[in-house]
């Protein structure tokens, strides 16, 4: 009943959803992560197929996709040895609830369920870098504007939240929207908590953080090329 494919892409042939990985139902996270998977999928496939990116952006499908859906599995058969009638489970269950108790436990169970926690290993640096970009109440243009509202387009979006126009994308400008933001509240991330304020934030289509700017524009050119292509 647990199973995950080897490889999420062999050439021209791509796994996604339960194709991909199957498991039993404990936690409801099945549809989650098969729809994060096409999510992951969907631009990269879009900009190879355009060929605005080369092919190998399609290996980093599976290089981030595959290590979450094998947590996935590793969690659910976790909880179905957990559901054994025999007293020594029931004993294990009973400590598990006991830690479950204990706010760093339930914290660290949720995010993992719900997915929120999901970190894709984009390197070193600020801790924003390779996670979800949290849907935070910008204001742009004296404008109230949730940042998710940005992703509605599919598009990368860099959101500038230093000096309004300081950043330029020059040669990407046509593939990434520029928007300049302020926030004013605390970033939090789920697990991990409050992080340091960044000055800019590159948010890839599928909502991940790609990279952070820290007061300097250092590493955006790369960001961009890496996950966008190569300049026009
Ligand atoms: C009892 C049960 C309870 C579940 N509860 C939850 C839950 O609470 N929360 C949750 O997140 N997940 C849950 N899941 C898991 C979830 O249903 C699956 O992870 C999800 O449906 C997978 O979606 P999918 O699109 O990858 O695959 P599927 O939903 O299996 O879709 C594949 C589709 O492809 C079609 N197909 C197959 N072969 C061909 C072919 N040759 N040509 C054309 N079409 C084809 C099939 O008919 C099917 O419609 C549950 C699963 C089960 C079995």
């Amino acid at each position: 009943m647990t199973r995950q494919a080897a490889t999420y892409r062999k050439g021209r042939v791509l796994l996604a959803g339960d194709a991909a990985h199957i498991h039993p139902p404990v936690g409801g996270q099945g549809l989650g992560i098969g729809v994060q998977d096409a999510v992951n999928l969907g631009w990269k496939l879009a900009q190879v197929v355009r060929k605005t990116s080369p092919d190998s952006l399609l290996d980093t499908y599976h290089a981030e996709r595959h290590p979450v859906g094998a947590r996935v599995l590793h969690n659910t058969m976790a909880q179905m040895a957990l559901r054994r009638g025999d007293d020594r489970t029931r004993a294990l269950g009973d400590y598990v609830a006991e830690f479950l108790g204990t706010d760093e436990a339930r914290l660290r169970l949720a995010a993992e369920m719900s997915g929120l926690g999901v970190h894709y290993d984009l390197g070193e640096g600020h801790p924003l870098l390779g996670r979800r970009m949290p849907d935070l109440d910008l204001v742009t243009d004296a404008r109230p504007l949730r940042a998710f509202t940005l992703l509605h387009r599919a598009r990368p979006v860099l959101i500038n939240l230093g000096e309004p126009g300081e950043i330029d994308i020059g040669r990407w400008a046509n593939r990434v929207s520029l928007i300049d933001a302020s926030y004013a509240g605390n970033w939090e991330l789920p697990l991990i908590g409050v992080v340091t304020p960044p000055t800019a934030v590159l948010v890839r289509p599928d909502g991940y953080v790609a990279w952070v700017g820290e007061g300097t524009q250092d590493g955006l050119t790369e960001a961009l090329t890496r996950w966008f292509g190569p300049p026009e």
